[in-house]
């Protein structure tokens, strides 16, 4: 099969690539390296079967392709809080330019929604049916909205235009080839005990999230893309822990000595966050199967990787 990613130099993209690769898919990877970098799939470069293309999606593109997984677009907050016009327009622009390419070539899209449409959840744990808690107009709307008009255009095309759609409701993933300054929770503690400093917690670290190993949440995407439902469908791991409970972790896998520094919550930062996966558990016979100490044990070997090289780095 020709299978579209877009995204596919970022963290989920390549680790998904990284799968497509190994099934004997052919793969085009379109990306304007925003977060992504050409490093995450340059083992792919000289493969027959790989191709790279250097495009921003929120320009209209015409190829020929069987699959798209839709990724494009930057997750971290400090990276969609940048400049957060464009990340509405990635997430309406890119997601119609690229139901638009679906809808023409008959390609079946999956699209790489988030838990943030469902705002701070009022409801817990988080089922498909729980409509959201969005605040419209703050800091983190132009994400949580963006994605939540994107989740409306794929349903529209697929009402209206029978388009193949398949809607993923990505909760935190985490894993190897994050980027170490992208401000998310597990990159910033991991980095920072490296580097033997503070970890950060905004507020009392309190607020929960519930994290999903990467190779997981592949596989979950893989089964989606390839089963008979629509979606919404959550993937994520409903361990739960507070933030708190995370800082302890990392702290206890890498240097106890360390501190916690406390820090102000960001506007609209969601309470608590758990992912129901009955949909996932029933529909795709998915479901996590990486503990939290494993999965963080593989990322801090992929990080201590990085911060060695950097700190062996000759200073400019
Ligand atoms: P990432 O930032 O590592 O990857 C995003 C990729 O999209 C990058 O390679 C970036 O360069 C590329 N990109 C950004 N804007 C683009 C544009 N205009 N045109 C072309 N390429 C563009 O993030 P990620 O964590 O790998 O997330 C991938 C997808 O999964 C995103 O859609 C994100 O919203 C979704 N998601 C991720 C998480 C998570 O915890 N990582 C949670 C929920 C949803
Ligand atoms: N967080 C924190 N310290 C950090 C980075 C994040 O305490 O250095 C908190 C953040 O306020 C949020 C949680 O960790 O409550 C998860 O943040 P992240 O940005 O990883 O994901 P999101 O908030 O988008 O779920």
């Amino acid at each position: 099969m020709r299978i579209l990613v877009t995204g596919g130099a970022g963290f989920i993209g390549s680790h998904l690539i990284d799968r497509l690769m190994a099934e004997n898919h052919e793969v085009l990877c379109l990306d304007n390296f925003y977060t992504g970098h050409k490093h995450n799939i340059l083992k792919w470069l000289s493969s027959p079967n790989f191709d790279l293309l250097r495009h921003d999606i929120t320009e209209p593109i015409r190829l020929e392709v069987d699959q798209i997984y839709h990724l494009a677009c930057p997750a971290s907050p400090i990276h969609y809080q940048y400049n957060p016009i464009k990340t509405a327009k990635i997430s309406f622009l890119g997601t119609m330019n690229m139901l638009g390419l679906a809808k023409r070539v008959k390609a079946r899209i999956l699209l790489a929604s988030t838990s943030e449409v469902y705002g701070d959840p009022d409801v817990h744990p988080q089922a498909e049916e729980y409509w959201g808690n969005v605040n419209p107009i703050g800091i983190r709307s132009c994400y949580d909205e963006g994605k939540r008009v994107a989740e409306t255009l794929a349903f529209d095309y697929h009402r209206q235009n029978d388009v193949q759609i398949r809607v993923a409701r990505i909760f935190n993933t985490y894993g190897p080839r994050m980027l170490e300054n992208d401000g998310r929770v597990v990159s910033n503690f991991v980095v920072q005990a490296l580097r033997h400093q503070s970890l950060t917690v905004y507020g009392d670290g309190s607020q929960t999230r519930s994290f999903c190993y990467v190779s997981d949440l592949v596989d979950g995407l893989i089964r989606l893309m390839n089963g008979e439902h629509t979606g919404p469908i959550n993937l994520g791991n409903p361990d739960e822990y507070t933030i708190l409970q995370l800082a302890k972790t990392v702290l206890q896998m890498v240097n106890p000595d360390l501190t916690i520094e406390f820090k102000p919550l960001p506007q609209d930062d969601p309470r608590r966050r758990r992912p129901d996966i009955t949909r996932a558990q029933s529909f795709l016979g998915w479901q996590p199967t990486v503990p939290l100490q494993e999965g963080l044990k593989l990322t801090v070997e992929d990080f201590h990787a990085r911060v060695s090289r950097e700190a062996c780095a000759p200073k400019s």
